[in-house]
């Protein structure tokens, strides 16, 4: 997809808003401006007992801040919640990062980027995997929290597995509604062409590996050590993982929130992408309490990388904490 299809397929219905796609790209005339920020590693290591975890970075891209990421707040309150945490008022940078659990021979992946489903400044997570030197073939298992494009997108690279020897698992539930005859995602309030964009990366992604599949259900432990947290509402069967190894645990939110200026500090507000937002706001609001009391590490696929960090709660809004960048020396 080039940029002015990009720009294109992205447009908003009824807003008359396309998205300025990507500003951080190769080609934009201030790509100079990035250079500095190139050199920072897009991958990050810790520990969770006996896994050792690796966030690996897919890229990032600007969007505009509103509407996309609480449609049901005016383009001023967003503004200044976004001014509140220093942030550029109008636009909000997306970034999706992976995780990457190793334990002996097992390479666990949970969710896989955006591939080219988003145009320019994703699609890296395989590029970034070769700086581990891990090859796609060496992945054991792939965890899809959802089916959303920006998640299932590096499952194939021009039509072929990037993790063939994975088996790729998702709730059931994600599955039924995403391998259905029609998908009904009328609930989002996007452009039919965008909406569309999510059933092409489907049709591209998931559908091919069907043979690869396994699905889960709720509470499941699908891998020993990993567990299943019902979270839908963002989609039919999103999930959130938990991952426990000795006393250390680590919860991965998947899309319940995006970012602190949003869906926490406002964690009524509901992104263009809640395909049921009533479902979504209550599930919101029970992994995010959980989490709160449980005082458990989180890690959550758009927070600012490396998005691992604990979450707090005042009053009905919540906040981040990220954790310690750790160095060797
Ligand atoms: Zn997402």
């Amino acid at each position: 997809m080039n940029r002015r299809d990009t720009l294109k397929t992205l447009t908003l219905a009824g807003i008359g808003l396309s998205l300025p796609l990507p500003l951080l790209s190769k080609d934009n005339k201030d790509s100079n401006s990035m250079d500095i920020y190139r050199q920072n590693s897009p991958v990050y290591h810790f520990k969770i007992g006996k896994f050792k975890a690796t966030v690996i970075s897919d890229g990032q891209s600007l969007f505009p801040a509103h509407p996309l990421y609480a449609v049901n707040a005016s383009k001023k309150e967003v503004a200044e919640n976004l001014k509140a945490y220093f942030l550029p008022t109008e636009e909000y940078l997306l970034q999706c990062n992976s995780l990457l659990l190793e334990r002996g021979t097992e390479k666990i992946l949970i969710d896989t980027g955006a591939g080219n489903s988003l145009g320019d400044g994703f699609g890296l997570l395989n590029k970034h995997l070769k700086l581990l030197n891990i090859s796609g073939e060496e992945i054991t298992s792939v965890l899809l929290t959802h089916c959303h494009l920006d998640h299932i997108g590096g499952l194939m690279v021009n039509s072929k597995p990037s993790f063939p020897n994975a088996t790729i698992y998702l709730h059931e539930k994600e599955w039924n509604f995403w391998s259905a005859n029609s998908i009904d995602l009328k609930s989002m309030p996007i452009e039919q062409g965008f909406r569309d964009n999510f059933k092409n990366a489907v049709a591209t992604n998931l559908i091919p590996l069907n043979n690869n599949i396994k699905t889960f259900r709720d509470g499941e432990e699908i891998i020993n050590g990993i567990q299943v947290v019902a979270a839908q509402g963002h989609s039919p069967g999103h999930s959130c993982f938990w991952i426990k190894s000795g006393s250390d645990s680590l919860l991965h939110t998947g899309d319940i929130f995006h970012h602190p200026a949003f869906d926490l500090k406002n964690p009524y507000w509901a992104t263009a992408f809640d395909q049921d937002a009533k479902q979504a706001y209550k599930t919101r609001i029970r992994i995010l309490d959980m989490a709160v009391a449980e005082r458990v590490n989180v890690m959550s696929y758009h927070m600012p990388f490396p998005s691992f960090g604990h979450l707090t709660r005042k009053g009905k809004a919540y906040g981040w904490l990220p954790s310690n960048w750790i160095i060797a020396e």
